[in-house]
């Protein structure tokens, strides 16, 4: 196939520009990329009449399941927020799940993202998810999470109210987490295709040592990439130096290394941040989720400093936030902003870009490259309509795209393949979502606000015991 008469996103001498050019696609790879090129006999040929391709984005932190619960949070603090989103996820079952997995990937397609990395805390009902994504063709790490130690047994001073071990942990045992991976690994695991499995810890202080180890070796046996929450609040930061960094827990267990992305790195002292650059994992900010819920805000400064490889993510979008990575970038651009008032150290559009295209692309890992418009690369691209922008300066597109304009993608391919074509997107029946989305409406209402008021009683502990840390002595801001 052959996509003429595009402006097409690539690296040329003066950096990241759109450049007008032609992409053959054979199969679900780029092979070749220039101006003119010759149509080969009874070759497929595209023309995009001046729209602009873009590689397809990245979203690096996500949870399928909370697409079905968009607005159920109004903003509390990540604690309390956690008890309603645990609530509200125990009621989804395997069509809800099927649901918010479809809704997900609709709401990526139409912002030109084409790959996520899925953290899912319902086993039962992960196999949904990784058939939804082969189904579909998106691009997909799945993260299962593993996690045996709840919040009550961790987190400062509610640890002190609630029994250790109480009867109410109902964690899998470590064997059924090793036979589920295995079992999962064998269904799913295809880096060569379109979904793959990553080792998702849920956070490491949230699993105990007896998981960890199991972890490690399920990493070693699989060759898994590692992904999980860290140090995304300030009471985590209180409860780690009560007890030990999960960070250097992580490290104990051969956990922390170049094929490892920590979601979140909020809270994070310099020896950490040290120790991240220098076993050369990821980090994953998810700055909406993370200014929605009070987190705090992202140090970007100190891991750009260090050199340390950062890409993006939505996270739930219970948390105030949307899966657009375009929007999201913004946000975090124009916050640095605010941060840093030496503007020539504000990141430039070619560095944020790379946050939500190559990184991404590096901490999902899969065998073929994408996040780039290459030769060899995977054809994953989102082309949005020319009309987008003000066709005035010819070096402004990248300016506009990334502050001005709300993206919307025209058309998307997967491997070569057009997974929306002309705002429809072909792998989905949205109209057919939408109609079972509200023949479910009844039920579910009835079910989201008896959970919602269940993990409201708990809320009352949480929120005294937050209230008091707001006001106690410590040396952490
Ligand atoms: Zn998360």
């Amino acid at each position: 196939m052959l996509l003429i008469n595009g402006k097409v996103l690539i690296h040329n001498g003066e950096g990241l520009n759109f450049v007008k050019a032609d992409i053959r696609i054979n199969s679900s790879t780029i092979k070749e990329l220039g101006e003119k090129l010759t149509p080969l006999p009874d070759e497929e040929c595209i023309d995009l009449n001046g729209d602009y391709v873009l590689p397809g984005m990245v979203n690096s932190h996500y949870h399928s399941y909370t697409n079905i619960l968009k607005g159920t949070s109004f903003g509390e603090p990540l604690e309390m927020w956690s008890l309603d989103t645990v609530a509200l996820g125990r009621i989804l079952g395997e069509r809800e799940m099927a649901l918010s997995v479809s809704l997900g990937i609709c709401d990526m397609l139409r912002s030109g993202v084409t790959a996520c990395l899925d953290h899912i805390p319902h086993l039962a009902t992960s196999h949904i998810a990784a058939k939804t994504y082969k189904n579909t063709g998106f691009k997909s790490a799945i993260a299962p999470m593993l996690h045996n130690v709840s919040d009550r047994e961790i987190l400062y001073e509610i640890n002190e109210i609630y029994p250790v071990n109480g009867k109410h942990n109902k964690f899998p045992s470590v064997k059924d987490y090793v036979d589920y991976y295995i079992d999962f690994i064998n269904r799913f695991h295809d880096p060569k295709g379109n979904v793959k499995v990553i080792l998702g810890i849920n956070s490491p202080q949230r699993a105990n040592d007896e998981l960890m180890k199991a972890a490690s070796e399920l990493a070693c046996r699989f060759n898994l990439s590692i992904h999980c929450h860290l140090l995304e609040t300030r009471w985590q930061r209180l409860s780690a130096d009560n007890d030990i960094s999960p960070l250097f827990k992580l490290d104990k267990f051969g956990l922390l290394k170049e094929q490892t992305s920590l979601a979140h790195c909020i809270w994070m002292n310099e020896d950490e941040l040290d120790l991240i650059a220098e076993r050369k994992a990821a980090v994953v900010s998810n700055p909406t989720s993370n200014a929605f819920l009070g987190s705090g805000i992202f140090p970007l400064k100190q891991y750009i400093k260090r050199n340390i490889k950062i890409a993006l993510g939505s996270d739930g979008v219970n948390c105030g936030t949307s899966n657009n990575m375009m929007d999201i970038l913004r946000f975090l651009l124009l916050l640095q902003r605010t941060q840093e008032m030496d503007y020539t150290q504000w990141i430039s559009i070619e560095k944020g870009l790379q946050m939500i295209t190559k990184n991404g692309f590096d901490v999902l890992g899969f065998d073929k490259p994408f996040g780039e418009i290459k030769p060899n690369h995977s054809a994953d691209l989102a082309i949005i309509d020319k009309n987008s922008f003000l066709d005035i300066l010819d070096d402004s597109f990248l300016n506009q795209m990334v502050f001005n304009a709300s993206i919307s993608a025209k058309h998307v391919l997967i491997d070569g393949r057009f997974v929306m074509k002309d705002g429809k997107i072909s792998v989905i029946d949205e109209e057919g979502l939408r109609r079972e989305i509200s023949a479910i409406k009844p039920y579910l209402g009835k079910n989201m606000r008896k959970a919602l008021n269940i993990a409201n009683e708990e809320k009352k502990i949480y929120k005294s015991v937050y209230e008091s840390l707001l006001i106690s002595p410590s040396n952490i801001q």
